[in-house]
């Protein structure tokens, strides 16, 4: 059985959990670099980059983690977490940082903020339709040729994507976490299969 870590230092930590537990995945939460041990993927939850940010230096995470995803860890984060895998934040402190996984530039609250939260069916072509949790959510404005789209949604001004994939790198504007329909969380575990095969 393969072994996917939720970080647990801020944000919807027992979401993710929830939801690996319907997928029947093995899971384990992180909050101390040795929790890292022997991890076939990663789960960086919503909540709020900055503090993310900060926690992952102050836990020692920081080093370990970014050697990890360098060497191809399949890691998957949502909302907060996707702004910490991005390569450039818009409107972010001038104190956080990220991993720089995924070649997307994300403006953090691009959507509106928490007023501005809003749920929206979210079609995964070929695969189904699941609802779209946006609260705060980060936008991706930019992208590179070497970020699969797997998902968009126009908010009334042309398709942006809200569920990308590079590599082993995946990220998602919205929150599957957040509601019963576990397809996103699937189709990681399924990258994540497929690589260690
Ligand atoms: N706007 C938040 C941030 O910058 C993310 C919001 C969320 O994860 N729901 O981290």
């Amino acid at each position: 059985m393969r072994t996917v870590g939720v970080l647990a230092l801020q944000g919807d930590v027992r979401e993710h959990v929830a939801t690996l537990e319907n997928l029947g995945a093995a899971w384990r939460t992180v909050r101390r670099p040795e929790e890292l041990e022997g991890l076939d993927g990663l789960i960086i939850p919503g909540g709020e980059s900055t503090t993310i940010s900060h926690l992952l230096v102050t836990s020692g995470l920081r080093e370990p983690l970014e050697k990890l995803i360098v060497e191809g860890l399949p890691v998957f984060g949502t909302c907060a977490g996707l702004i910490m895998l991005a390569s450039e934040v818009i409107d972010g402190r001038s104190d956080q940082w990220g991993f720089a996984a995924l070649d997307v530039a994300v403006r953090r609250n691009g959507y509106g903020r928490q007023i501005a939260s809003f749920e929206t069916p979210i079609v995964v072509e070929g695969r189904g339709t699941v609802p779209g949790v946006f609260i705060r959510a980060p936008r991706i404005v930019h992208w590179g040729d070497g970020v699969s789209v797997i998902a968009t949604h126009d908010h009334g001004d042309g398709e942006h994507p809200v569920l990308v994939r590079q590599g082993s790198a995946w990220g998602c504007s919205f929150h599957p976490e957040l509601t019963s329909d576990v397809l996103v969380h699937s189709l990681f575990l399924d990258a994540l299969q497929e690589a260690l095969r």
